[in-house]
């Protein structure tokens, strides 16, 4: 059949109509894909100093199914920069997709002696019921500040700390009283919060749990503790004598489980 020359237009501009009607489809396929990706990409912040209980406060979130995770480490003056290189591997190791190391020189004021070159980082005493001098004042409620700072400007809801109040050195900062407040202060003190009412969590796992219970959970979820760094010292293996390292030891001890830095448990 012979189409008249006056319908041939018509046609020709019905194909072009169809065709882009096609396109349109597509982006908004495309359009829709990407943002369902984005929306079931579960994201969190954690604060990761390289140590053990950060370290394993990571591998928690992974293994609480957020799959996209922001790492934040403080180069806070301290004496030595070991578990910064700690974290930077950590991080890596664990595909995290974004690693901000901070500065945030906490060693311009004098009495913690982590920071304080005039102080001596003493040897530990795990028995002690005082607070030691390695306290650097009030240091995570600078680091959660920051982190909500992170937070609100990601649009991330999930902060992670490793604090506990079981097996530490006395830090008031890691008792879940400050914990609480500090969580309501982050969601009074944020748009995400305050505006945007999308409740901001602060996650302390280990918070009622002891560092022996702590490596054997880290254990199962792959943590590898031999890239972690707790020693207070900047000695090139962990010095064994420092509130840090005692704690350590302890815990593997009671975990029934080797440290890989150094050979505590054998
Ligand atoms: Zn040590």
């Amino acid at each position: 059949m012979t189409i008249p020359d006056e319908y041939r237009e018509h046609i020709h501009f019905g194909k072009i109509y169809i065709s882009l009607r096609r396109s349109c489809r597509m982006i908004r396929k495309e359009k829709l894909r990407q943002t369902i990706s984005r929306v079931s990409m579960k994201k969190a912040i954690v604060l990761l100093s390289g140590g053990l209980d950060s370290t394993t406060a990571l591998y928690v979130a992974k293994s609480q199914g957020f799959d996209e995770l922001y790492a934040l480490t403080f180069r806070y003056g301290q004496k030595h920069d070991k578990e910064i290189q700690s974290a930077v591997a950590v991080a890596r190791k664990a595909g995290v997709k974004e690693h901000k190391i901070v500065e945030l020189l906490l060693n311009q004021w004098k009495g913690c002696s982590l920071t304080d070159p005039e102080m001596t980082i003493h040897d530990g005493d795990v028995a002690r019921d005082t607070i030691p001098d390695t306290y650097v004042p009030a240091r995570n409620m600078v680091f959660l500040s920051v982190a909500a700072s992170y937070a609100d400007a990601l649009g991330v809801t999930d902060i992670f700390i490793g604090v506990s109040e079981v097996d530490y050195s006395g830090y008031v900062d890691c008792r879940e009283e400050f914990i609480r407040s500090m969580e309501q202060t982050i969601n009074l003190g944020t748009v995400l919060g305050a505006e945007q009412k999308r409740k901001i969590t602060l996650h302390a796992p280990f918070l009622h749990m002891t560092k022996a219970e702590e490596i054997k959970l880290g254990t199962s979820l792959g943590v590898d503790f031999g890239m972690t760094w707790s020693c207070y010292r900047g000695t090139e293996k962990p010095c064994g004598t420092c509130d840090s390292c005692l704690l350590r030891a302890k815990a593997f001890r009671e975990a029934g489980i080797k440290d890989p830095l150094t050979d505590e448990s054998e």
